[in-house]
């Protein structure tokens, strides 16, 4: 028998609405590339995403169509955000960290009708705009003074002289909303494309599960990039439960990060661990903590304990997730239970080295290589797939990939090798792809870079595969050290030896400068094994 509850449709704009009416002095304050700082209130920005909608749809766009974004992280991309999707379009953020292959390759499989710049990007859209869809309109996220010469639009132009409300239609809640491609580490970026449906239950499942970040007053500052995997649905979740955003733009060094966390008192603050490995150096040197931060996010790769610990011993709640693109993102969030909050320093950050547990409305299992169903032991390793209502069920227009990316029961294949304990905390033992073979036993590169990370002479580090010809492949570790000098390779084993059997350790080190970095941020292997992938290993 069927209920005879409403069926309002779940979409986007209603999340802004409900924001302006219930948290109208909630915050949106920018880092502009204009060079100042820019503040104004959920109420403005609805007002303003209003007049955006109107000016959308007077340069004629049709429900369906693409429209990109090429931006920092800030209001003017804020308002995109919600004034496509509210008026039917969908928001294709794009980020500008890709190759201009990859950049050239997505804007024609998107074939987007309009581009959002910062003007940050216009030389790039100079460079590469004759290989686009000849009738895309570019629109420069800026005010008349600071336009470039050239073909563009103006984004404060367009909003002049419309109306400050607009009417926002109901369509069906599974109505396209939002794409974002994977960068691709193989093959060709792959789109996913979100709906109004599965964007607004993940923004309810991430205020649900992040309450201590996620509710009136609080400051958060999303370094995750707006260009990217939503931000991980801050943009929805923020102005949902009433918390303020601060946008970094485009200066993320720890220095920055650091004086804009000071000045605008943010409590909360999620990025990528090589973000914060900055901010870290910047504590140290000014030896104390940005006042006022009380919580972190850490996500997109594994954040090593050592991190983990430096936060938590000066009573900064860190929070490690993990998710992808094609999960909204988020699938696991490692907040402590309270009856576990107060255990001693060392605990805590032995559990907080997991990835957490699944938030709800996402589902886990983890397979053999015949997908059989391992058990949650916390032993046993297999390969993670995934189930939910805000998961992908299959790439925008990719018909090759998608024959390979669901198992038979339909679930979704992350990719990442893992362990459930008994408690639900997920932990991630490496990317199938990273994992190092040897001898017919699999080696872990992040356990080993998790171990070292430990060390006070190594700033970051690096494990990968090299083929051996006895072994089929070694584990090689590449090391950059720290402001406190180059660590004796010694050392580095004899701490790796404490908790490795002897066939697991890095059969060489290697130190560099700096570890290449893919468009999100996290290490590039693909890039370290190409360079390295002749190293003659001792
Ligand atoms: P890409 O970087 O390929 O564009 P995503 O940003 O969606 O795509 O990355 C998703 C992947 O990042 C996951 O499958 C996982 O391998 C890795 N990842 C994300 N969070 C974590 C984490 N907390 N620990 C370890 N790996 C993580």
């Amino acid at each position: 028998m069927q209920g005879s509850m409403m069926m309002r449709p779940l979409k986007i704009a209603d999340i802004l609405s409900y924001a302006a009416e219930i948290h109208p002095s909630g915050e949106v304050v920018s880092v502009r590339t204009e060079g100042d700082i820019h503040r104004q209130t959920y109420a403005d920005t609805a007002l303003r995403v209003a007049k955006l909608a109107h000016a959308l749809k007077a340069q004629g766009m049709q429900t369906g169509d693409r429209i990109a974004t090429l931006a920092w992280n800030g209001y003017r991309h804020l308002e995109l955000y919600y004034a496509i999707s509210g008026a039917g379009g969908v928001c294709h953020t794009i980020n500008p960290r890709l190759s201009a292959e990859q950049m050239t390759y997505i804007v024609n499989h998107a074939d987007d009708t309009m581009l959002f710049v910062d003007t940050t990007f216009v030389p790039l859209v100079d460079a590469l705009r004759a290989q686009w869809p000849s009738g895309l309109k570019v629109v420069v996220m800026t005010d008349r003074a600071h336009m470039p010469d050239g073909d563009y639009l103006c984004y404060e132009e367009l909003l002049e002289g419309q109306p400050e409300s607009f009417d926002w239609p109901d369509f069906p809640e599974d109505t396209a909303a939002g794409l974002c491609y994977t960068s691709g580490t193989t093959g060709n970026p792959k789109g996913t494309l979100y709906t109004h449906r599965s964007t607004v239950l993940h923004a309810m499942m991430v205020g649900l599960s992040l309450p201590k970040a996620l509710q009136p007053g609080r400051r958060i500052l999303p370094v995750v990039p707006l260009f990217h995997v939503n931000a991980w649905g801050l943009p929805y979740a923020a102005p949902l439960t009433g918390a303020s955003l601060i946008f970094p733009g485009g200066a993320l060094d720890g220095e920055s990060l650091f004086r804009l966390m000071d000045n605008e008192k943010v409590y909360s603050a999620w990025g990528v661990p090589t973000v914060w490995l900055g901010l870290q150096g910047e504590i140290q040197k000014q030896g104390r903590m940005p006042d006022g931060l009380g919580d972190m996010v850490v996500g997109g790769s594994a954040a090593p304990a050592s991190m983990i610990k430096f936060f938590e011993e000066d009573d900064v709640n860190v929070c490690h997730a993990w998710g992808m693109t094609e999960m909204s993102p988020i699938g696991t969030q490692g907040n402590l239970p309270v009856h576990l909050e107060h255990h001693v320093l060392s605990e805590r950050v032995a559990i907080k080295s997991k990835q957490g547990r699944r938030v709800f409305g996402v589902d886990l299992k983890i397979v053999d290589e015949d997908g059989n169903r391992l058990p949650h032991n916390g032993e046993a390793a297999g390969e993670l797939y995934v189930r939910g209502n805000a998961i992908t069920s299959g790439y925008f227009k990719n018909e090759e990939a998608n024959k390979t990316a669901f198992d038979a029961e339909g679930w979704f294949g992350t990719g990442d090798v893992a362990t459930i304990d008994s408690h639900g905390y997920l932990t991630i033992t490496d990317r199938a792809k990273d994992l190092i073979k040897s001898g017919g036993e699999w080696i872990s590169s992040l356990d080993l870079e998790n171990t070292v990370m430990g060390h006070p002479k190594v700033a970051n580090c690096a494990v990968i595969a090299v083929p051996h010809p006895k072994w089929d492949e070694r584990p090689l570790m590449i090391v950059v050290p720290s402001a406190d000098g180059k660590p004796e390779i010694s050392e580095l084993m004899d701490m790796l030896k404490e908790h490795f059997a002897t066939w697991q350790l890095p059969d060489d080190v290697v130190f560099v400068d700096e570890l290449p970095l893919t468009a999100t941020g996290k290490v590039s292997k693909l890039t370290l094994r190409k360079q390295f992938g002749d190293h003659k290993l001792p």
